[in-house]
């Protein structure tokens, strides 16, 4: 490779350089989807460390483990070649202080805890488990069998109970995330809880103090305690010296609660860099604030510096048309199109199919096609806006033989076996984790609830709860193994213990459990533990895999054994929201119809289907070359908190306005050969009202 090409800025344009070589106060690229935003951020944190800032003193926040990951190594990569070292594939990532904000919160809170009257070495635990322990509290209180306003409930009456664990969880959530109090979001989230006010804040505290004396903190909790940490003067001082600068991917994606913590890192905003795009704002569900981004200017006024890119590097001229008419349909959406010099290629299409099992079979033709043509499976994304709706396609690709990896939805982790093994290390680790405890204890034989309990209460009186474990009476009928577990305990609870091998010694306890709990899949069971373990081997501390983990655990895939191997070929499926800031050559989405695109698990709100819209957008914008909408007529939707099954027939989805049909090309495919019951499903396929104009109602007929 030439000498004289080795420079970061070689590849960028103009706007993309100027960000890179900007200096001194707040920056924000704010620009739309695929236009090099992140290739410049990386570039950004590239020429710092080649301008001689030290990588330790940079921070990067990005939405996933796997995007910061990715971030950090292309920047490493970029300073190998502007130095003429020959780049390896195996270069280490070049920022230390890479992850998702939860991950970086606790990493310094390992450290820092003590200082804010935390114990260091507490438990992280995930959605689930906190729901499980909001459940918990909830039973303490006696509103498991309450009505909303917190009294006993009269069941001769049918009065409304009070909110599930869930809700109350996701409640609590909101107010910790919007910074928020608990009136407003009752009133503008949740107003069929509004009654229930008082007894929340009652059950609010009390969860508090449970996961305080258990030594848990949520996700929530991480953020919530760096925040904190930045509210002591001394720890702020500390903190704001160690990172000189900061840089966050994603912005728009950011609450109040992150964007307090830059602000407490960056107080000024010098030394921050930020990059986003408002069109791509899809997590306000979950209480992110588009203000963030869109306010970044004024908040750091008169010294922010915004940079718009313009020009897409990523996508066709036609892909950019459709997701340009997506946009512009949004209310007060300001006319910001892409354009591509790429113009020379074929129109998306939208494909309406009978059901969606014609479409698992529309899908897996095309994907093997467009293969044939030379495009691997790993460069195709199949997208879909909830886990559960590549349900039928994952079937119809087992069956056919085409392996894939899922992204988002139901998590390896998720597996009870996983959870077990999790549990012991975690109770080991902090005996006071009564969830972990809980589960762990009931999995010998002879022990139930009751003994559970009294072993559980029994540590949580002692100022030594190990010792408390092991001076334990077990009943008579569960002597033997429980020796064995309390052997394994006090092996894990030794300083020395390997990591990882003390994970073998886990799993070997684990094992005769599993066999006799899961005789028809043990050897599957055992094979995931396996494979846990060969993550772990990656990880050389027992901390930081556990954290990584419970944070951002790895996909679940198409083949029991595991994640396939890294050079295997394999399509990607994805939902839309873990689709966000990656591309693929070919992209698939599934159901664009009324129900499910918009989703009709949204209350409904404009702000909500607004949502919904951008979710497409984002979707759209994936894709480099080829772009498939798929459109089933008859679309079935499993709905457990609803009525249970039922069936949906046909509309495209109200997205696909005119303006977006006319960048459209619309396909009506034969159905496909395998299909026999499908003849079938097209001949009881009622009358249809498609709101598409009168062409495709006539090809359709
Ligand atoms: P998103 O909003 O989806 O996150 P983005 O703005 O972060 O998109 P990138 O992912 O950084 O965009 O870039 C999109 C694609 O365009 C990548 O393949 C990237 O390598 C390419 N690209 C960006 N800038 C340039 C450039 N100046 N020259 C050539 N390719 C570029
Ligand atoms: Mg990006």
């Amino acid at each position: 490779m030439a000498q004289e090409s080795s420079s970061v800025l070689d590849r960028l344009n103009p706007e993309q350089r100027a960000a890179v070589m900007h200096r001194g106060g707040p920056l924000l690229v704010l620009a739309g989807a695929g236009t090099g935003k992140t290739l410049t951020l990386a570039a950004r944190v590239a020429q710092r460390v080649l301008d001689g800032a030290d990588p330790n003193r940079l921070l990067l926040l990005t939405f996933s483990r796997r995007a910061a990951h990715e971030l950090s190594h292309r920047a490493g990569r970029q300073v190998q070649q502007a130095l003429g070292l020959r780049s390896t594939d195996g270069a280490a990532p070049l920022l230390p202080w890479a992850g998702t904000f939860h991950a970086i919160a606790a990493r310094l809170l390992r450290e820092l805890a003590p200082r804010i009257g935390l114990n260091a070495s507490f438990t992280i635990v995930d959605r689930a488990d906190a729901e499980s322990l909001m459940g918990l509290s909830r039973e303490r209180l006696g509103l498991a069998n309450a009505n909303v306003g917190g009294q006993a409930a009269d069941s001769s009456r049918g009065g409304r109970r009070f909110p599930l664990a869930s809700t109350c969880l996701a409640i609590h959530s909101r107010c910790m995330n919007t910074q928020a109090p608990l009136g407003q979001v009752l009133a503008t989230q949740y107003p069929w809880c509004l009654d229930a006010h008082d007894a929340l804040t009652q059950l609010f505290r009390a969860y508090a103090e449970d996961k305080h004396a258990q030594a848990t903190l949520d996700y929530d909790d991480l953020l919530l305690a760096w925040q904190r940490l930045l509210a002591e003067p001394a720890l702020a001082a500390h903190l704001r010296a160690r990172f000189d600068e900061v840089f966050v991917d994603e912005y728009q994606d950011t609450n109040r609660l992150q964007a307090a913590i830059l602000r407490g890192l960056k107080p000024d905003g010098a030394g921050l860099t930020v990059v986003g795009d408002d069109a791509q704002s899809i997590y306000a569900f979950r209480g992110a604030e588009v203000g963030n981004i869109l306010g970044f200017a004024q908040q750091f006024a008169p010294l922010a510096t915004v940079v718009p890119l313009q020009r897409n590097y990523r996508s066709t001229q036609p892909i950019l048309d459709c997701a340009n008419a997506v946009i512009a349909e949004a209310p007060g959406h300001p006319d910001k199109r892409l354009h591509t010099d790429r113009t020379e290629a074929a129109r998306p299409q939208l494909v309406t199919v009978a059901d969606e099992l014609d479409q698992a079979r529309q899908v897996a033709d095309q994907a093997l096609a467009w293969r044939e043509e030379g495009l691997r499976l790993k460069q195709q994304a199949v997208l879909f806006r909830t886990a559960t709706h590549s349900a039928a396609l994952e079937f119809e690709l087992a069956r056919r033989n085409i392996p894939f990896v899922k992204f988002g939805g139901l998590k390896f982790l998720e597996a009870a076996h996983i959870k077990d093994l999790l549990s012991v290390l975690r109770w080991a680790h902090n005996p006071r984790a009564r969830l972990a405890g809980w589960r762990v204890v009931q999995r010998v034989p002879g022990i139930g609830a009751v003994s559970a309990r009294r072993l559980l209460d029994a540590m949580d009186a002692s100022p030594e709860p190990l010792a408390a474990l092991q001076a334990w009476q077990p009943p008579p009928a569960a002597r033997a193994e429980w020796a064995a577990l309390a052997r394994l305990m006090a092996g894990l609870a030794q300083p020395d213990s390997p990591w990882p091998g003390e994970l073998t010694t886990v799993r070997d306890w684990l094992a005769p459990h599993l066999e006799r709990l899961y005789p028809e899949d043990h050897t599957l069971r055992l094979a995931d533990l396996d494979q846990l373990q060969a993550l772990a081997a990656a990880s050389r501390h027992r901390e930081r895999f556990l954290t990584e983990l419970t944070l951002d655990p790895p996909e679940a895939t198409s083949d029991e054994s595991g994640v396939p191997l890294r050079d295997e070929d394999y399509l990607i499926l994805s939902t839309l929201h873990s689709a966000k800031g990656q591309e693929w050559s070919a992209v698939q989405i599934l159901n664009v119809v009324d129900g499910c695109l918009p989703s009709d698990l949204s209350t409904g709100s404009a702000g909500e289907i607004e949502e919904e819209r951008r979710l497409l957008y984002v979707g759209i914008t994936r894709a480099r070359q080829q772009l498939r909408l798929m459109a089933p007529l008859r679309f079935h939707v499993t709905q457990q908190h609803r009525h249970g099954d039922r069936h949906l027939y046909g509309n495209v989805s109200r997205f696909i306005t005119r303006r977006v049909m006319a960048t459209l090309d619309k396909r009506v495919p034969a159905l496909a050969p395998a299909a026999g019951a499908a003849d079938a499903a097209l001949a009881d396929l009622p009358e249809v009202t498609l709101d598409l104009g009168a062409a495709l109602r006539n090809t359709w007929s």
